[in-house]
């Protein structure tokens, strides 16, 4: 295989080693299913404990208040449809961003259906949520509030204690997506006045197929998965059990290498190569996003007169990986509705890419990307008619 570089680390991540070395006795050895009464079965549940201890540290929640699950996509139908169901006697409303993942946009559409009122707030031109709407949009039936930590496709990071304070002060239940804050930027529930807040293992080195739901004790919340009495009744199906050995040690990491300015400054001096290199060889391009709000591996651009489809195919053909939005949307024709939510029209929409960095990210990588990408650029703008006319 021709050498990979990796520049779509909000898609996935590869799992660190040392992550993967905890995980491996749980595949082999000990494989008991933890709900069993014997001595082989408890040393596996006395390790999925102390793995709760690590994601709940993580987040400076209790162990109590964290459940595992599949992954981001199931944490966000836990908390949401879980809220929603448990607390439909008191309303049936509930607020948003119109710039969430498909997980949560596609879980309150699905709502809507089902007979709940969704209120999607817009967000300005650099992906923040209104407050002002927000504060407008709260009634006396409100029963949840679900904004992101940072967003997926354009990096930019929500004000999540300033709109945990709105929600508290009006007796509702506040959710955060903070699958792509997680090991990027600081989580603490308890600063940030969270009631549930939902991580992915495989964003931040860790295994895909595990994640994690914070729910606030006292939370009133029902269970989505219906089975046996896995997770304090809270969401059945035998633990995968490696899973979250490896999630927990993800967290243990993930703490360490956020205090470490090291891995920290090679990650943002990278992007910010990258960003700006790109925007010297470069005309008409945009950058995406909050300039300053905005997790630092991520870099976000609309290359004017051309398609981000067409333009990932030329990288693909160097070897590198990218992405023109998010995983979800690529395949479709219509453009992200995040960059169409900043008030991008159609046009610059399409003409889309993202590139997302890891700690494993090398100077050489971005200065391949560097070589290729103006050259790729160039070629597909002479094809273009609108690029002769710059209509746009
Ligand atoms: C990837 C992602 C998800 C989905 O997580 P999975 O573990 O892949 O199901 C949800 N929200 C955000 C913001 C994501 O980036």
């Amino acid at each position: 295989m021709k050498k990979i570089i990796y520049l779509d680390n909000n898609a996935t991540t590869r799992i660190d080693k040392r992550v993967l070395q905890s995980m491996l006795p749980y595949l082999e050895e000990y494989y008991a299913n933890p709900s069993g009464i014997y001595y082989f079965a408890q040393e596996v549940k006395k390790e999925i404990e102390k793995a709760r201890e690590k994601v709940a540290k993580f987040l400076n929640a209790t162990p109590f208040e964290i459940i595992f699950t599949s992954g981001g996509t199931e944490s966000d139908n836990f908390a949401i449809k879980g809220i929603a169901f448990a607390n439909r006697e008191k309303g049936k409303h509930i607020i948003t961003s119109s710039i969430e993942h498909h997980a949560v946009l596609n879980t309150l559409k699905y709502l809507e259906k089902q007979g709940f009122e969704i209120t999607f707030l817009p967000v300005d031109k650099y992906g923040i949520v209104d407050i002002d709407a927000l504060k407008e949009s709260i009634r006396k039936d409100t029963i949840l509030i679900s904004i992101m930590y940072a967003n997926n496709e354009i990096g930019t990071i929500e004000p999540i204690k300033e709109i945990g304070e709105i929600a508290r002060n009006n007796n509702v239940y506040f959710h955060t997506d903070a699958v792509q804050a997680a090991g990027k930027i600081k989580i603490d529930v308890k600063e940030l006045n969270v009631d549930l807040l939902s991580i992915s293992g495989h964003k931040f080195y860790g295994p895909k197929g595990i994640g994690a739901l914070f729910i606030r004790k006292g939370v009133k919340i029902e269970p989505v998965l219906h089975g046996g009495h896995h997770e304090r009744n809270q969401r059945a199906g035998t633990e995968n059990v490696a899973g979250i050995i490896g999630l927990g040690r993800a967290c243990e990491i993930a703490e360490e290498d956020l205090k470490n300015t090291e891995i920290k400054n090679k990650k943002k001096k990278l992007k910010d190569k990258l960003e700006k290199g790109i925007l010297e060889k470069i005309p008409e391009v945009i950058v995406n996003g909050h300039p300053e709000k905005r997790i630092d591996n991520t870099l976000n651009i609309c290359i004017k007169y051309i398609e981000g489809e067409s333009i990932l195919i030329q990288l693909d053909f160097e070897g590198i990986c990218a992405s023109s939005g998010s995983a979800c949307t690529s395949g479709s024709l219509e453009p992200s509705h995040v960059l169409l939510a900043l008030g991008l029209p159609h046009e610059i929409a399409h003409g889309s890419l993202r590139f997302s960095l890891s700690k494993y990210t090398e100077e050489e990588e971005i200065d391949k990307v560097l070589e290729v990408l103006p050259g790729a650029v160039q070629k597909l703008r002479n094809l273009s008619p609108f690029w002769k006319e710059k209509k746009i």
